[in-house]
């Protein structure tokens, strides 16, 4: 409480600090001390004549940040040395808090540099190195300021504005990422360049300090870097280093997915009401060369460490897309596939691009690939873009299922700023539900606002014909579980359906619900 009263006082003086050391402080002065020369006379004059020079001089106005801030554009051509740069940082970073503006800090860094420099050499390097400081002075505006930050590294960092949300800033990113990549011609020879970027929102920053933030910013940038070319990444503080854990198994797990030995396998979701097939979700199996087939609790972790789950969800998207069209062309109908998104995959902001130009590679239309996210990331109020992502494959068509609800306390307000189509009902709920009034009075209550909410429900993990048979009663839209079919691999898939309609055309009462 009192450290807070501190940090309140402490901005007001520094707001007060602004004020007074600037120009309409000038301007209201001669007012003041007429004024309390006609009201107070003499003495009064004099009073204030003293006290006004403390109070600046308390508040810090003989060093405010107005008077001792660097000039963005000084050092060699326009770009700030490391240093100075930092110290910049500090500044505006200050700057911004006390104004209550907005500003970011951006991170490049030129791939494969090295590269460059044997293949072309030093000089070559240098001029490329160069044109890029060039071409990010050309394509800022004076009071932004430019630092080099390494070998082929830059910073960027946005002199304060009163508007600048997540959107403007992934374009921001984009844009100076175009400019910089123009190839460079050096002596008739065409040099071409990646680079990858990485910023951090001055409100996002880990720590209250600017070098905090730049730190964020080149973390992003790291984060970036293992998953370009030409990839743009926002700070999220999941990108901050976890605890080290058993190396081995993160590069072993890495190399297994590159090698094609992850890949999905099949499970069935089924309509309550007719008993036909309504999808399938997609569940990541690690074929391992010596352990036999493990799941995801084996490896995911440690996938997740190695910051590759976003390239999980790319092979799982390809292979659920080609499993589609193994089902379209066998002329059985499968409505969609779920494909998981643990959080960190929703945080690419060319997500969409992605998925799109898969679709179309595929030829698939948008509602045919089912994204679920886990009820703990929608709850946990998540950061922009993975919110901006959410609603933009909404948008686009995509489905969007809720999953593990009932674990995550996602508010309604959620369900429905996410758009979500259907909610998963927790196995918990599901267990034992049809000799558990408790379970199937909580089944209820979720069934009755998901019908309110206008969103279709799937139970999961629905092992027996007795719970298969309340949930239908109940009135759930769809089950998935080991009671109608266990995940298997593709190969499996045709023949299982084929069997699956078979038993239905002959035994249409027990699938139904009503037995
Ligand atoms: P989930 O998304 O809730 O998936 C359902 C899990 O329950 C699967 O476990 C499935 O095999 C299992 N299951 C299905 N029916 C039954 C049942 O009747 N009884 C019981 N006891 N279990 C049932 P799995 O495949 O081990 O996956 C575990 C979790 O791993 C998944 O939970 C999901 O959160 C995650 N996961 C799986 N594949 C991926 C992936 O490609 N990407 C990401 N990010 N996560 C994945
Ligand atoms: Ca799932
Ligand atoms: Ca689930």
């Amino acid at each position: 409480m009192a450290q807070r009263l501190e940090a309140k006082l402490l901005r007001w003086a520094r707001k007060l600090s602004i004020v007074m050391s600037g120009p309409p402080a000038l301007a209201f002065l001669p007012a003041i001390c007429l004024a309390t020369f006609w009201f107070g006379g003499e003495g009064a004059l004099l009073i204030c004549a003293a006290a006004i020079p403390i109070a600046y001089l308390f508040l810090g106005g003989f060093h405010g940040p107005a008077a001792s801030l660097l000039h963005a554009r000084e050092g060699i051509n326009g770009l700030l040395q490391r240093t100075a740069f930092e110290e910049l940082t500090n500044q505006v970073f200050n700057r911004t808090e006390e104004l209550g503006w907005k500003s970011a800090t951006f991170a490049f860094a030129i791939e494969d540099f090295d590269e460059v420099h044997n293949r072309y050499g030093k000089a070559a390097a240098d001029q490329v190195i160069a044109r890029t400081g060039e071409r990010l002075i050309a394509a800022l505006r004076d009071r932004d300021s430019i630092g080099v930050l390494g070998d082929s590294r830059f910073g960027v960092c946005l002199d304060p504005v009163r508007h600048l949300d997540l959107e403007l800033c992934i374009q921001m990113a984009g844009r100076l990422q175009r400019v910089i990549e123009e190839p460079v011609s050096v002596d008739g020879t065409v040099i071409y360049i990646s680079v990858s970027v990485g910023f951090c929102q001055q409100s996002r920053a880990p720590e209250k300090d600017g070098e905090a933030w730049l730190q964020a910013a080149s973390t992003a940038l790291s984060s970036a870097i293992r998953r370009g070319p030409s990839a743009i990444r926002a700070f999220s503080s999941k990108m901050l280093p976890q605890p080290e854990n058993s190396n081995a198994l993160m590069e072993e797990v890495a190399r297994a997915l590159e090698d094609g030995q992850i890949t999905p396998w099949f499970q069935p979701q089924i309509s309550t009401d007719t008993g036909e097939i309504t999808g399938f979700e997609a569940l990541a199996r690690w074929a391992h060369p010596t352990r036999g087939v493990l799941n995801p609790a084996d490896f995911l972790p440690a996938l997740e460490r190695a910051e590759l789950l976003e390239r999980l969800a790319e092979l799982m998207m390809y292979h659920s897309f080609a499993a589609l069209k193994v089902w379209d062309t066998a002329g059985v109908k499968v409505p969609q596939i779920g494909v998981n998104f643990a959080g960190s995959e929703l945080s690419n902001p060319r997500l969409i691009e992605k998925i799109t130009w898969e679709l179309d590679r595929f030829d698939l239309t948008p509602d045919r690939l089912a994204i679920e996210i886990l009820e703990t990331v929608v709850a946990s109020a998540p950061d922009d873009m993975i919110t901006r992502n959410i609603n933009a494959l909404g948008k686009l068509g995509c489905r969007i299922d809720l999953d593990d609800f009932g674990t995550g306390h996602a508010s309604i307000a959620s369900i429905r700023r996410f758009s979500v189509n259907r909610i998963k009902i927790d196995r918990s709920f599901v267990m034992k539900a049809d000799r558990d009034p408790e379970q199937q009075r909580m089944i209820s209550a979720i069934l009755t606002m998901a019908e309110r909410l206008g969103v279709e429900t799937l139970a999961e993990g629905v092992e027996s014909v007795g719970e298969h048979v309340i949930l239908a009663q109940l009135g759930c839209d769809h089950v998935q579980g080991f009671g109608i079919a266990r995940p298997m691999p593709i190969e499996q898939t045709l023949s299982w359906i084929e069997s699956h309609c078979t038993k239905l055309r002959e035994v249409p009462r027990i699938m139904d619900g009503k037995p």
